[in-house]
């Protein structure tokens, strides 16, 4: 009896907390809903070398230097190809495999 009354209860507040808080509960979820959409956007990219659609860049802060270690690699096994550029803030994704593309052409492969 009492451990229901006690759900019943909490169930009350709970509901009462949603309706008085919803600005708080939405910026939560939009600042969370952000956050992975950066992280997990998977970009695959065409390479200049061989052409499969394998490139993948990974960017790293060093915290030494404070510049973002940028690694731009082929994921194809018999191509193999890697570049590895260091830029002073974070670039696009596209902007980092257009210099890997230019830095490809111009090094002859
Ligand atoms: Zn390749």
């Amino acid at each position: 009896m009492d451990a229901k009354l006690t759900e019943e209860w909490t169930k009350t507040q709970f509901i009462k907390h949603k309706q008085r808080c919803p600005a708080s509960e939405m910026g939560r979820r939009r600042r969370k809903v952000l956050r992975s959409n950066r992280r997990t956007l998977p970009k695959v990219f065409a390479c200049p070398r061989c052409g499969v659609v394998a490139v993948r860049i990974t960017s790293q802060k060093d915290e030494a230097s404070q510049d973002y270690i940028t690694v731009v690699a082929c994921g194809n096994a018999a191509c193999k190809l890697r570049r590895e550029f260091r830029f002073a803030t974070e670039k696009p994704e596209i902007d980092v495999y257009n210099t890997f593309v230019d830095d490809f052409a111009k090094s002859g492969g």
